[in-house]
């Protein structure tokens, strides 16, 4: 039986992919320090006799006993609010603890896929971004905590490839949602549904003109996989390509939760990407993978599982005002 360590384990992505690899047949670990993940997302895992768990900070030194096929990095804070909530551990763990997972790799002659993401664009000034597109980041903004952790895992990573014959992978994520996303993670999917079932009307950042492309979680999980287990090294997008803007997509939840709720614009955030669109050629060609799931039918999923959380979810949800790092 194949062993798989994944790290993030309790969160959004992390516990998905857990699942994944269990139904795979696979022996998973998963590790999680659960700052921002939620042991209730891998709750059903814990009768299982192929799951194991580590409540551990892979900042810090990473030690598995037995033997390990492969790693998924995917430990992170993964959304604005939580960058400027905890700026340090964010770096920290792209950086630091991509390195730890590397030496673990190398030590394991395991595989490693890092969990890398659309940020590494930036405000991107090309659309749709190719993985050839250097980006455009602001390295000491809000985000560029998160960035540059990313960006920098990228080039420890590729190192380790090149200079220790790491068999290595990157995934490149676009936004992407479903079920388990954390309802106060700040995300605009969350933000919105939470919104909507609390009764409030929904807020929009600037003028509602930016753009981003939505991936349905199933879709994300089966691209990674298949990238797992291709021979390519170099980043790979996996992303769903049909744009929107927020403005359009509030409208779309508004009729999606038969809600009567208004649209209440606020301040952009400091550096929110204005385009965002993946270009999956890449994806397509060497994966023969492109997203199956139109956003109708991922959101409709989405908010059934939104609509099941106890009204004290829902008050936890409450919406954070980003107006202090406003620039635009
Ligand atoms: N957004 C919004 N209202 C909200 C939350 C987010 O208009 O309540 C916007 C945000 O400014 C951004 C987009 O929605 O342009 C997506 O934001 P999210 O935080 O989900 O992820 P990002 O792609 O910016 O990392």
């Amino acid at each position: 039986m194949k062993r798989i360590l994944i790290t993030g384990a309790a969160g959004f992505l992390g516990s998905h992919l857990c699942d994944k690899f269990i139904a795979e047949g696979y022996h998973v670990l998963g590790m999680d320090n659960l700052i921002t993940g939620d042991l209730n997302n891998i709750d059903h895992l814990f009768k299982n006799k192929n799951f194991e768990f580590y409540h551990h900070d892979v900042s810090k030194f990473v030690h598995v006993s037995g033997k390990l096929d492969y790693i998924l990095h995917f430990a992170s804070p993964a959304s604005p609010i939580d960058y400027l909530k905890i700026p340090i551990q964010t770096l920290k763990v792209g950086s630091l603890g991509t390195h730890n997972l590397l030496g673990l790799a190398k030590e394991k002659n395991a595989r490693i896929l890092i969990a890398s993401t659309s940020e590494v664009y930036g405000d991107p000034l090309v659309h749709p971004q190719t993985e050839e597109y250097y980006g455009n980041v602001n390295t000491i903004g809000p985000r560029g905590v998160y960035d540059e952790a990313k960006r920098f895992q990228e080039s420890i990573t590729m190192a380790y490839h090149r200079f220790h014959g790491l068999e290595t992978r990157i995934v490149r994520i676009f936004n992407t949602y479903g079920p388990r996303m954390r309802l106060n993670d700040g995300r605009v999917i969350p933000a919105f549904i939470g919104q909507a079932l609390r009764g409030e009307d929904l807020t929009v950042f600037g003028e509602g003109n930016q753009t981003r492309s939505f991936c349905y979680v199933d879709d994300q999980v089966d691209g990674i996989y298949r990238l797992l287990l291709s021979e390519y090294a170099e980043p790979v997008n996996i992303g769903n390509p049909h744009e929107i803007t927020i403005k359009d997509f509030a409208e779309e939840i508004i009729k999606l939760t038969g809600t009567d709720q208004k649209i209440v614009y606020k301040p952009l955030p400091k550096d929110d990407p204005m385009q965002r669109q993946p270009d999956i050629t890449r994806a397509k060609e060497i994966l023969g993978w492109e997203p199956k799931v139109n956003r109708a039918e991922g959101m409709k999923i989405t908010y059934d599982y939104f609509k099941g959380l106890s009204e004290e979810d829902l008050r936890k949800s409450e919406h954070k005002d980003f107006s202090k790092h406003i620039v635009r």
